[in-house]
């Protein structure tokens, strides 16, 4: 098999999000299924669609193109706030966007109606992470707005937190949210069919609330991916954690001093590098490298320890693995790692 690789495990991935739909169900809050760190994979996002959520989301249009040239069959929601230059493109691959400028509104707007199309919007609430979101006081007069606009429908509000700020979810920040969906619908006598709450670091808020106010949906990726949240990473009882693995084979394997010998000065990403002295050690080259993974968000599932990394190579300390040239060596993925091995063209994807 074709190295380097990453296996994905869709009876895993499958598991985990069924988990996810019903714990969250149990509360009366939907899972919106986030494909961007897989890139869109439309045999992920089938995957999800087979295990029961149906809405899935993305922040790029071209991953959402990807989708539906596959054939996948579901709502689309664009996560990232078009710009104003792919408000046509966000018409025509999305069914449902995040906003935050009306300027954005307006164009996706005139789209809608050039395409006979009815785009829903979602509006972004800021409540302290400082990433996207309108300020609270601002919403009304923005949705005083909105309603004039023809070709689009809002079809809620919502909010991002722990991205930027990482400010976590808790009972007062959900229930201003909450509060705020209240007072538009009675104001403009709406009834949204969003509240749209959060990502994947909205675990702890959900186990601990005993309401969850207006709150009728959740974006969520990591979790259903790698099993965690994300406020502290912890692994979420009854999911798996392992759905993804990175595989790279070595290439040289000797016995080396474990420190760089001749004058120091810097490394291929003009950094110094530090290294311990810990004598003669066994070190193995794994043909992977920056081009390919955040090498520093990768576990190896045996007992090596990652030395360093240039575009192309890793270096490992082989300790007692007795490594071989041709030998493939297993690691577990963070988010950040994930994120370009599934869109790099140089790993493999195998999926079973
Ligand atoms: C990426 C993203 C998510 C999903 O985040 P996870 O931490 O992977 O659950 C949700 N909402 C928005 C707006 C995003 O950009």
């Amino acid at each position: 098999m074709p190295t380097p690789r990453i296996e994905i495990d869709l009876t895993k991935i499958s598991h985990n999000a069924r988990a996810l739909k019903d714990l969250f169900g149990a509360k009366g809050i939907d899972v919106v299924g986030v494909t961007k760190v897989v890139c869109g994979s439309p045999v992920i996002a089938q995957t999800l669609l087979d295990s029961g959520l149906t809405i899935l989301a993305d922040s790029r249009t071209a991953n959402l193109d990807r989708m539906r040239d596959a054939g996948v069959e579901a709502q689309f929601l664009l996560l990232r706030t078009p710009t104003l230059s792919q408000a046509e493109a966000a018409v025509l691959c999305a069914d449902i966007s995040l906003n935050s400028e009306i300027s954005v509104v307006r164009r996706l707007s005139r789209f809608a109606v050039a395409h006979h199309l009815r785009h829903k919007i979602i509006l972004m609430v800021e409540l302290g992470d400082l990433r996207e979101g309108l300020m609270p006081a601002d919403l009304a007069g923005i949705v005083e707005e909105l309603r004039d606009l023809e070709g689009i429908e809002l079809a809620g509000i919502g909010t991002n937190l722990a991205c930027l700020g990482g400010i976590s979810p808790d009972h007062e920040n959900m229930g201003g949210l909450s509060a705020i969906a209240g007072d538009l619908e009675r104001r403009f006598g709406l009834t949204f069919e969003f509240v749209s709450g959060g990502n994947s670091a909205s675990l702890a808020w959900l186990m601990s609330a005993t309401n969850v106010g207006r709150v009728n949906s959740v974006r969520l990726g990591e979790a259903i991916y790698l099993g965690r949240e994300t406020l502290h990473r912890e692994p979420i009882p009854g999911l798996f954690t392992d759905a993804f693995t990175l595989i790279g084979e070595v290439i040289e394997s000797k016995t080396k001093p474990s420190l760089p010998y001749g004058q120091v000065g810097q490394d291929a990403f003009g950094t110094t590098p530090a290294f311990r002295d810990q004598g003669p050690m066994r070190r193995a080259i794994l043909a992977i490298g920056l081009q390919d993974v955040l090498v520093s968000g990768l576990t190896p599932r045996i007992d090596v320890e990652v030395l360093g990394a240039s575009s192309d190579h890793i270096v490992v300390n082989a300790r007692e693995q007795g490594l071989e040239v041709g030998d493939e060596v297993a690691f577990d993925l963070s988010y950040g790692a994930l994120l370009p091995a599934m869109t790099s063209p140089y790993v493999a994807k195998e999926y079973r």
